[in-house]
């Protein structure tokens, strides 16, 4: 049996995992591949690199980081997490039906982003050259003074086309299918400068320079510079869902996951919890995760004072 698997390998599961395997212990992490950190075109706001970092080096780098300290990383999907309940630890499946015991468990699985479909126009590329964005708080300061579109009917819609404010006075909300807005907040839009359509989205189309947005009954398609669709993301928290009824309504974990855990030996970290879906964050909360349950096993195996517990 290891000591510690941690389930995911962005910037939260590779954190911890460095930590861990600093501490002398036995980590193994797995993962399926889809970090978000892997979407990241360029980012500008992860502290210590001023000129930006790809998303793809950061997690190379981390991943080469927490190996030279031994932690071990092995591609493959979790299906299936459990108690042991007679000899302790927890177990894990993979898809294919290997298994790894475990006497403690990081859950660092992330979030799914709910991705705008796009008419013409290539995903990834949308997104690597930045006329698609998905997180304000990331990359809006990069959009400062364009003209901005933000997707969404709702008061998450309206909410993002105010933070985008602080950017640029060139923000306009379009709903996907139709306005979901009290007079009061198409009121607080106006005096804040933010304009709402109100025909619905016909068409998206992704240009190297820009996104082209077809409104129901316009004669021609409105240019932005960027578009953010405003469709929030679904969190991975399956696998916590299997040890407990951890997760709220939306499916995320509680935040205090990281620090105080979910049950004894049990903690997680990262964009999974309810929170700020950022790359500091996640690594933060990985730092305190691999802490707290490294404590935990250090009194398991009496290696604490006991004043201190
Ligand atoms: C387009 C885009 C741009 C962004 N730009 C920035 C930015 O500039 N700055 C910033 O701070 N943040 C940015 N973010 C957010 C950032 O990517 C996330 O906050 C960060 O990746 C969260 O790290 P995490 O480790 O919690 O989750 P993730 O990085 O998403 O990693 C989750 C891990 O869990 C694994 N996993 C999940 N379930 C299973 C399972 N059942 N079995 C095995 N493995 C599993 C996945 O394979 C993955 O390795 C951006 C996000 C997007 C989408």
């Amino acid at each position: 049996m290891i000591d510690v698997l941690i389930v995911g390998a962005g910037p939260a599961g590779l954190a911890a995992g460095l930590y861990i395997a600093r501490y002398r212990r036995r980590v193994r992490i797995v993962h399926d591949g889809s970090s978000r950190a892997l979407w990241v075109p360029r980012s500008r706001n992860v502290p210590g690199f001023p000129d930006g970092i790809i998303g793809a080096d950061l997690i190379a780098r981390m991943t080469d980081h927490a190996m030279r300290y031994g932690a071990e990383i092995a591609e493959g999907k979790v299906v299936e997490i459990a108690r042991r309940d007679d000899e302790g630890g927890f177990r894990a499946i993979l898809e294919g039906g290997a298994i790894i015991d475990a006497r403690g468990l990081i859950l660092a699985t992330g979030v799914d982003t709910n991705l705008a479909q796009l008419d013409s126009g290539d995903h990834g590329a949308a997104v690597r050259s930045g006329v698609l964005r998905y997180c304000p708080i990331c990359d809006g300061f990069e959009h400062s003074d364009e003209r901005i579109a933000v997707l969404g009917s709702d008061l998450h819609g309206a909410a993002e086309a105010m933070f985008l404010r602080q950017y640029s006075s060139d923000v306009t909300l379009i709903p996907k299918w139709q306005v979901a807005l009290t007079d009061a907040q198409r009121s607080e839009l106006a005096a804040s400068g933010v304009d709402v359509l109100e025909g619905r989205v016909m068409r998206l189309d992704a240009t190297k320079d820009a996104m082209l947005v077809a409104i129901e009954g316009e004669a021609a398609p409105r240019r932005f510079d960027t578009l953010y669709p405003a469709f929030g993301s679904t969190p991975r928290s399956e696998l916590a869902a299997m040890l407990g009824p951890w997760t709220d309504p939306n499916g995320c974990i509680p935040f205090s996951a990281f620090s105080d855990g979910l049950l004894p030996g049990v903690y997680a970290a990262g964009d999974v919890l309810e929170g700020l879906d950022q790359i500091s964050v996640a690594t933060g909360q990985g730092a305190m995760a691999a802490t707290r349950l490294h404590n935990w096993l250090r009194e398991q195996e009496g290696h604490v004072m006991a004043d201190q517990k």
